[in-house]
């Protein structure tokens, strides 16, 4: 069995600000540490329900976040940017089942850092008339490969997003949301173990989850935080201008779709 780990830092239990999850935060190698030791805690999960291989991407900010000589030793992983499927790189149809670790609800949404790819340009996201954000995307890219995204740990916010689109999915809720900034947070031991078992629980029940599949052809809609952001992104041939905040594309393909949305936001952000 081979299990694909996509590892973000904002859903970790006892990050709640940029002062954890920004390159220069002061409190950023501690929230590396906590971020490190929950992928850990679902390794070891994935090794007692039966995985013989498992991939770590990191998916947070820089996608440097791992620190190596933590990482367990039984997983490889995944490090660096730019990567072509971003925070599912390394995804294919190989594997058996998908977790999307320390993740965060919709920008726009309540959850703890929500955000959706850059909370610095994007205001929404929506793919042939609905909301997603990071979860429901890449749970998407997962679906495209066949590969089913069993369990998503973060706060009750995220949990209560992945449920919407995949109802049969675990969860592992290390801490519940009091506003954008603020949570209450399981320790990390709690954490870990609670990451842990639930790994355990969702591969053993992996074949009753459906990969999640957003049927094509695929009208995108993506909004902006202010129009400087879609001034600058309207360089890209394929967008239409809906309104001063949005564009709209269209695609018949998920990836190739996900790679524009990924474009333009590069497009959009400020250098
Ligand atoms: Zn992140």
């Amino acid at each position: 069995m081979k299990v694909f780990i996509s590892a973000d830092m904002e859903g970790v239990a006892g990050v709640v600000h940029q002062e954890h999850t920004h390159r220069d935060g002061r409190e950023h190698d501690r929230a590396r540490t906590l971020m490190t030791e929950e992928v850990n805690a679902a390794v070891e999960g994935a090794l007692e329900a039966g995985a013989t291989e498992i991939l770590i991407n990191d998916s947070h900010g820089t996608m440097r976040n791992l620190i190596p000589e933590l990482v367990h030793n039984e997983a490889d992983y995944i490090i660096g940017s730019p990567k072509m499927l971003a925070m599912m790189q390394g995804i294919d149809s190989s594997y058996d089942a998908a977790i999307l670790l320390g993740h965060h609800a919709r920008m726009g949404q309540d959850g703890i850092l929500n955000h959706s790819f850059s909370g610095k340009v994007v205001q929404n996201i929506k793919v042939n008339g609905v909301d997603y954000g990071e979860i429901g995307i890449n749970a998407a890219i997962a679906g495209v490969f066949g590969v089913p995204a069993v369990l998503v740990t973060g706060c009750q916010h995220a949990a209560s997003e992945v449920e919407q689109l995949i109802p049969s999915v675990e969860t592992a809720i290390v801490k519940q949301t009091v506003n954008r900034y603020t949570s209450r947070n399981l320790t990390p031991v709690k954490s870990q173990a609670l990451i842990k078992q639930k790994m355990i629980d969702a591969l053993n029940k992996k074949d009753e989850i459906t990969p999640f599949v957003i049927e094509g052809p695929y009208v995108v809609e993506i909004s902006y935080l202010h129009a400087g952001f879609a001034d600058a992104a309207e360089v890209l041939p394929i967008v239409e201008k809906v309104d001063g905040v949005t564009h709209r594309f269209e695609s018949n393909d998920f990836i190739t779709a996900f790679r524009y949305i990924r474009s333009l936001i590069t497009l959009a952000s400020p250098v």
